[in-house]
């Protein structure tokens, strides 16, 4: 029999990766604060613990999905590194910054445990799908553990190296992701401005050196991508907010390091005030629309 798994944080991505974990024939039991997530999960046939701490019990694996750094250690050194038996795998999902990640894995690991910290992308319909990529922080052995859980939920998975390199790795390709797809969105603009039509731009750009994800997949006009967000009235997709959100965290990461990546911080100030209106709903491509309206 599969091992027991406690999963913690049962919201937009927790849940369906839980089902998947559940449906490759783990043990699975869940739990969030929030009782309407418990409500939906046990709607869903996913087996849910009256707490936090009974969902832990007895169990070999504990993944935790939640917004922040804050709710992880505070979760961790709350209650659950004391209720799990010693030696138990915490493998927390969430995003949230290198060095929180660091203080996770060392209380987890004063604790008597042993701790990765594997962030995903690929969103909802990733986590759905069982498609998602992991990008994993922790040692060698721990790595080996995580592996076959990550398999049933994802379908690409990158040792990073030790604890916090997978917050590290995300924070750094989401920063690449917020810079390329600001500079698309001004291409596409100043192409407008000179009478340079949409496709004439993509066809050049897709097959030249301005080729990227942000055009290829995410292009921000309609037309040139059929599936891009802007085809559909910039509906995430990757929410404006989550962008905000892991750019919030690269400018943590670079204060800590005192890199001079100006870029990065220009994405940050951009994609934060878009997240203050609308944008925070809308596809982190919207801001081409920002950008349009917006004179020198
Ligand atoms: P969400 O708000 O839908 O779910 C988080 C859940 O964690 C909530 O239901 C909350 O009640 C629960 N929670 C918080 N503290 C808890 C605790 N101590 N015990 C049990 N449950 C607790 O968020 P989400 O969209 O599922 O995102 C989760 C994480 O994944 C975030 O860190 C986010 O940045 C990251 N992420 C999200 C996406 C996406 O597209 N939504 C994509 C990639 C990464």
């Amino acid at each position: 029999m599969s091992a027991r798994v406690a999963f913690l944080g049962l919201g937009h991505m927790g849940l369906p990766m839980a089902k998947n974990l559940a449906a490759a024939g783990y043990d699975v039991v869940g739990f969030d604060v929030f009782p309407a997530a418990n409500d939906a999960a046990r709607d869903a046939g996913l087996a849910v613990a009256e707490s936090a701490v009974a969902a832990v019990t007895g169990a070999a694996v504990v993944i935790s999905m939640f917004q922040s750094g804050a709710q992880v250690i505070g979760a961790y050194t709350g209650e659950l590194l004391d209720a799990a038996a010693a030696d138990t795998l915490f493998i927390d999902c969430s995003t949230i910054a290198v060095d929180e990640a660091r203080e996770a894995h060392r209380a987890a690991e004063g604790a008597g445990h042993r701790s990765l910290d594997a962030p995903v992308s690929g969103g909802v319909v990733g986590a759905e799908a069982g498609t998602l990529a992991f990008m994993v922080g922790g040692s060698e052995a721990d790595f080996a553990a995580g592996a076959p859980l990550f398999e049933a939920m994802g379908r690409r998975v990158v040792h990073c190296g030790g604890a916090g390199l997978g917050q590290a790795a995300k924070v750094c390709n989401n920063m690449i992701l917020a810079v390329s797809q600001i500079a698309v969105a001004e291409a596409f603009v100043l192409g407008e401005r000179l009478g340079l039509s949409h496709d004439a731009l993509f066809d050049v750009a897709s097959n030249a050196s301005g080729q990227c994800w942000a055009l290829t997949t995410n292009c921000p006009v309609p037309g040139p991508v059929p599936t891009s967000p802007a085809n559909r009235d910039y509906q995430p997709g990757f929410a404006g907010a989550l962008m905000d959100k892991d750019l919030g965290l690269a400018e943590q990461a670079i204060d800590l390091t005192g890199v001079d990546a100006r870029m990065g911080l220009l994405a940050r100030e951009i994609y934060h005030r878009f997240a203050q209106g609308d944008g925070a709903r809308q596809d982190f491509s919207g801001i081409i629309t920002e950008i349009r309206a917006s004179e020198r």
